[in-house]
């Protein structure tokens, strides 16, 4: 990677940076999703258009990047629900994949995926080319919607929490959203919009994340399984009511360290910490379907992921403690883990508890 061109009007400044500046000059502050879209989704120098920023190389390492382990649980995860569905064949989907590992792995472990038509939903003209030389039979989309009408087995791993998010603060008094505008010096800085009007009064400090476009996902998600059968898997690193951050999650990462969102847009990954209970509310409303949750570690461990790695140890001994860490780093509790930080949440048809997952329990209102 190259350093980009130093813009002339702001030394230190990089090309996206002037462009964003331009136009907040011209129209006047933007969302921090219009930031967002901007510093990973523009065309030419937007974070993931330029770069592959996985691995230790990259800025960020995902599940399937550290161990095979990952895709093959949800490879033999997918293919069960296969079983369920009968003709027309399901369209095998993911969204985000990266380097395509994930997929690699899935296939690799569970041979009824392959024979299904497998459809990549990709925006970064980088991560497409690494992905159709490691899936060469797959079809790219630019969108969930550009995928057919029917039945679709789809997985999502570290994508939503890549996708445009707005947010919104209280001052006990009214709502505003956080917006990115420009200080005397002219550079990039957070301020506030006029009031909102329509939201309840909330306490001071309160706050809100809303991602139009992942809420949109998850709601088309439901109506499609709804509609034609299949299941859905969204993996991320996330939170529900039981551990809720303090305050706003967006972050931006560099070189697998934490910086500062504003600064050289385009050269950070910024992620945000997916709302699980929102997730699931938004499923359940848009169709009738069941939604099932867990954490990462649960999930795996469910699915075996711990016979899988007693396996693997036993056939390459040499190999035993970097299998053992990456079960902890998969599983684990800890805070450098993913277990318990990372959230699980599929949605299926209404019926039957799928694998992985536990059976509801009925809450004290609820009918025997
Ligand atoms: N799932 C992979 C990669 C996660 S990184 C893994 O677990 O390793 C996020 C992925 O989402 C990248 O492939 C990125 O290019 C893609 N992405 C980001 N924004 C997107 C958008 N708006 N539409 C489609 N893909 C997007």
């Amino acid at each position: 990677m190259t350093a980009p061109a130093l813009s002339r009007d702001r030394p230190g400044a990089g090309p996206l940076e002037a462009i964003i500046r331009a136009e907040i000059a011209a129209r006047g502050p933007i969302s921090v999703a219009e930031y967002m879209a901007l510093a990973l989704g523009h065309p030419e120098y937007g974070y993931y258009m330029t770069r592959d920023p996985l691995g230790t190389q990259g800025d960020f390492t995902t599940a399937p990047e550290v161990s095979q382990m990952f895709g093959e649980m949800i490879g033999l995860w997918l293919a069960e629900r296969l079983e369920h569905l009968g003709r027309p064949a399901p369209a095998l989907v993911e969204l985000g994949p990266g380097r395509g590992t994930l997929m690699v792995d899935a296939l690799r472990a569970a041979a009824p995926l392959r024979a299904l038509p497998l459809w990549l939903v990709e925006t970064s003209p980088v991560l497409r080319a690494a992905q159709t030389t490691r899936l060469p039979g797959a079809t790219h989309a630019a969108a969930f919607e550009e995928v057919p009408e029917g039945p679709i087995l789809l997985i999502a791993n570290e994508f939503l929490d890549a996708l445009p998010v707005h947010q919104f603060v209280s001052d006990g008094a009214v709502w505003r959203e956080i917006r990115v505008g420009l200080d005397a010096n002219g550079a990039l800085a957070r301020g506030l919009s006029a009031q909102l009007p329509g939201r309840d009064c909330a306490p001071k400090g309160s706050w809100a994340e809303e991602s139009p476009t992942a809420d949109r996902i998850v709601a088309e998600a439901a109506r499609r399984i709804a509609a034609h059968g299949g299941a859905a898997l969204f993996v991320d690193y996330g939170y529900d009511a039981a551990d809720r951050p303090a305050g706003p999650t967006l972050q931006a990462l560099r070189g697998h360290a934490r910086a500062d969102a504003l600064e050289e847009p385009g050269m950070a990954d910024l992620t945000w910490l997916p709302d699980f209970d929102r997730l699931a509310r938004l499923a359940a409303d848009a169709a009738p379907v069941t939604v099932h949750r867990s954490s990462q570690g649960a999930f795996l461990a469910a699915l075996g992921i711990g016979q899988r790695a007693a396996s693997l140890a036993a056939r390459i001994p040499s190999e035993a403690g970097t299998i053992a860490d990456a079960l902890e780093r998969l599983c684990g509790p800890g805070e450098g883990a993913m277990g318990t930080r990372f959230k699980v949440l599929a949605i299926t048809p209404s019926g039957a508890t799928p694998p992985g997952f536990a059976e509801p329990t009925p809450s004290p209102g609820d009918a025997p």
